[in-house]
């Protein structure tokens, strides 16, 4: 069997990159998925109740990125949708990111912004360098703030005290001198109107892409020739795990359907404290849908299971840094995507990628 571009993985990136193939370049490509559905990790379904619901957990959409929003906006409509979270903090549910709301709700007062703005300054440590996560979040809201909202929920979510987590995962939450509670501050957000699975079904209706559901690439490559292999797979299983497995942090999602309209005020809350799930999703409350029950999914993190967040310390990056020698070795081989970047990459980041190396190596046919 020949194919011009093989692609391993139907997530975001391979689809995205499945569909410029075939739509610019005019080539038949096959795409080859371990799952038994495309889409990857933004995969959504009905589930038994009829409630549209995120098989791995709650995905927002969100970029400044004009060009990745019109590209995503060929494929889907949008509703529009400003995501919102609530922190369950001293027993009351209070607005996250900081913001003077949360401010005011935490410590009942009735600051203005230049209020808190002079608040959050005189709580904030002066850290000379800032090199982790802890630091991060000491240097803009301080030692109460930080334990509050951020410690037990950071070393939740990755099993490590966030002094060892890099900056770039705390600093992924704003801090707001203002009375803006949105979750996000980018110009263009919303949740697909039919859903993600439908989106990324868009994408692959063209007839130049064929796609193997329930394959493993390792089963079957021997047996395809291709000139360009693109792989959204796992970096270190690509190389037979020769520098040791990467460290992933995964969740184990429970999901529970309630006889009632509505299970809580947000369409997700934060348990920072409390519990041993990081934080609770109302699906309904995310996609707009209406229905007399509603579905709740609660986030238990854990180290082993499906390979969702790469680990976020100087260790990891190093470690994969031996993989990503191998990767440059490669003549027709590409990596692209959260697994094989091994990057925290948000939707946005990872279309954005497949688009640049569309343009840059793919459409011209170069390494
Ligand atoms: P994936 O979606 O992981 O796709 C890779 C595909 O490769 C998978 O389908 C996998 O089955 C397949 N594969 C792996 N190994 C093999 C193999 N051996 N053979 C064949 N196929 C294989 N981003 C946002 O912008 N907003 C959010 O709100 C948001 N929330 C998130 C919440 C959670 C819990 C998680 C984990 C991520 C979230 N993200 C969010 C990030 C988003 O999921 C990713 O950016 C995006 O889905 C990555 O796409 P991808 O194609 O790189 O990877
Ligand atoms: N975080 C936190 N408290 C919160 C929310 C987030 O400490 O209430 C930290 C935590 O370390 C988390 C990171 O900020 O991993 C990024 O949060 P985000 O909501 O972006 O996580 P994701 O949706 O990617 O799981």
């Amino acid at each position: 069997m020949y194919y011009k571009y093989v692609i391993v993985g139907a997530g975001l990136a391979g689809l995205t990159m499945a569909e410029r193939i075939a739509n610019i370049l005019k080539e038949r490509v096959l795409l080859i998925e371990k799952r038994g559905h495309i889409g990857g990790n933004i995969y959504d379904f009905y589930n038994e109740d009829g409630i549209l619901i995120h098989k791995y957990g709650p995905h927002i959409f969100h970029t400044n990125d004009k060009e990745v929003y019109e590209y995503l906006s060929t494929f889907t409509k949008w509703n529009d949708f400003w995501h919102r979270v609530l922190s369950y903090v001293d027993g009351n549910l209070i607005p996250m990111p900081i913001t003077v709301e949360t401010i005011n709700k935490l410590y009942h007062l009735n600051l203005s912004c230049e209020q808190v703005k002079d608040f959050l300054e005189s709580k904030a440590i002066s850290i000379p360098e800032i090199q982790t996560s802890k630091d991060v979040a000491l240097s803009k809201v301080g030692e109460e703030i930080y334990q509050k909202f951020f410690e037990n929920y950071t070393k939740k979510q990755w099993g490590i005290d966030p002094a060892n987590i890099d900056t770039s995962v705390i600093s992924r939450i704003p801090v707001r001198y203002n009375r803006d509670t949105r979750y996000f501050a980018d110009k263009y957000q919303g949740m697909p109107k039919y859903g993600y699975t439908k989106m990324c079904e868009s994408m692959a209706s063209h007839p130049n892409i064929r796609i193997l559901l329930q394959t493993d690439y390792k089963e079957i490559l021997s047996d395809i020739s291709y000139d360009t292999l693109i792989f959204t797979g796992p970096a270190d299983e690509f190389y037979q795990y020769k520098f040791g497995a990467l460290a992933y942090r995964s969740l184990k999602l429970e999901f529970e359907t309630f006889d009632k309209e509505s299970y809580q005020p947000a369409p997700v809350v934060n348990y920072p404290n409390d519990y041993d799930f990081t934080r609770i999703t109302e699906y309904k409350k995310l996609t707009g849908q209406e229905h007399k029950k509603t579905t709740i999914g609660k986030e238990f993190p854990c180290a082993k299971g499906e390979p969702y967040y790469p680990f976020p310390t100087k260790e990891c990056r190093e470690q994969f840094a031996l993989y990503q020698k191998e990767m440059e070795k490669e003549t027709n081989v590409f990596f692209l995507g959260r697994l094989a970047e091994y990057r925290y990459y948000n939707m946005d980041a990872v279309v954005r990628s497949a688009l640049n190396l569309f343009e840059t190596k793919i459409k011209k046919g170069t390494k």
